[in-house]
């Protein structure tokens, strides 16, 4: 069902933004085909959300049709050509796809320990961690997509093209090479090789994201990619950002790569500090920092 004017804040995990001028959260694939028609008769602009967990969407909100795909979210697992194989709808949540892999104690299971948002969200992102570990971004399980495409003018079709992982553009926190459209199906898979050692070693990760990472607040996770060769978190904290503040958004005291809401933040005050901290970083260090995180919505 197709709502109107729909509070979008709690759907990220800033816990910032404001309204869907029209509003979905499809669960099936013909439900998400519906909306997509509905949008193209409405010649209404598309925005994808999944886990939400790294984007900000501006305090004007989002004009057209906003897709929540948490609903999305069905899964079949089986075991082909020695390997334990995962066909996801897009809306598959990553701690879901953790529980797969540590069920079958593989190696997948690490890198997803603690990563928050959907399969999708995943592989756009080319979400991972920066240990040295194998697998340890979304580029080593992926296999194919499937990516659906309209029309933007005449009549309505939907295009449902399956691609190679192999044949994406895959680059640090950065996946291309799928757009226009939306990710509506992504097959991962990896050997069965069991690590007796897999539970442990991710109760480990999480632990040690709990000592390092500011979770007790909304946040988007790091908010800048690392410079070339260096931390993103120890330049901002080497600029003497720790701590800096615009109203209720706050650079974390914990980890300086983190922007917390202290309770009260506008996604502008978000937007404002990470301005702040890039002028600053480029003033003091010559080190200029670029977003990890997605703008979306009206920012003009
Ligand atoms: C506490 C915390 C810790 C984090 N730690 C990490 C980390 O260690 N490593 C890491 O890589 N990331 C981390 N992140 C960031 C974030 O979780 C990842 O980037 C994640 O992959 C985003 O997935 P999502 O489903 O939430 O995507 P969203 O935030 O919903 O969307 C991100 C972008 O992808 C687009 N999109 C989403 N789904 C689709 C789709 N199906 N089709 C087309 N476009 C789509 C959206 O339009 C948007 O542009 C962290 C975030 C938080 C809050």
């Amino acid at each position: 069902m197709i709502s109107r004017d729909v509070r979008l804040a709690p759907m990220t995990s800033w816990l910032v933004g404001g309204p869907a001028e029209y509003y979905v959260e499809p669960s099936s694939e013909s439900e998400l085909e519906e909306a997509l028609r509905f949008a193209h008769e409405q010649k209404l602009a598309v925005t994808v959300l999944g886990g939400g967990t790294n984007v900000l969407i501006s305090d004007k909100g989002i004009r057209g049709l906003v897709i929540v795909l948490k609903r999305f979210n069905q899964a079949k697992v089986s075991e082909e050509r020695g390997h334990l194989c995962v066909e996801a709808l897009s809306g598959f949540s990553k701690s879901e796809l953790l529980k797969v892999f540590l069920k079958a104690k593989l190696a997948p299971a690490l890198f997803l320990a603690g990563l928050p948002g959907d399969v999708g969200g995943g592989v756009v992102m080319n979400a991972g961690v920066g240990e040295m570990i194998t697998p340890r971004e979304f580029v080593e399980i992926t296999t194919e997509i499937e990516v659906w495409r309209w029309p933007v003018s005449g009549a309505f079709h939907l295009e449902k093209v399956r691609m190679q992982a192999s044949d994406l553009q895959w680059s640090y926190r950065h996946c291309e090479g799928w757009r226009p459209g939306l990710i509506a199906k992504v097959w991962v898979e990896w050997p069965l090789e069991p690590d007796a050692t897999i539970l442990e070693r991710v109760r480990e990760a999480n632990r040690v994201r709990l000592q390092k990472q500011p979770l007790d607040k909304p946040s988007c996770g790091s908010v800048f990619i690392n410079p070339p060769g260096s931390s993103a978190g120890r330049v901002i904290e080497g600029a003497g950002l720790k701590g800096f503040s615009i109203g209720g958004a706050q650079v974390s005291e914990k980890h300086a790569n983190f922007i917390v809401n202290l309770g009260c933040a506008t996604a502008d005050q978000i937007w404002q500090v990470i301005t702040h901290v890039q002028n600053t970083v480029q003033a003091k260090a010559g080190v200029t920092l670029k977003t990890e995180v997605v703008r979306l919505g009206d920012w003009g």
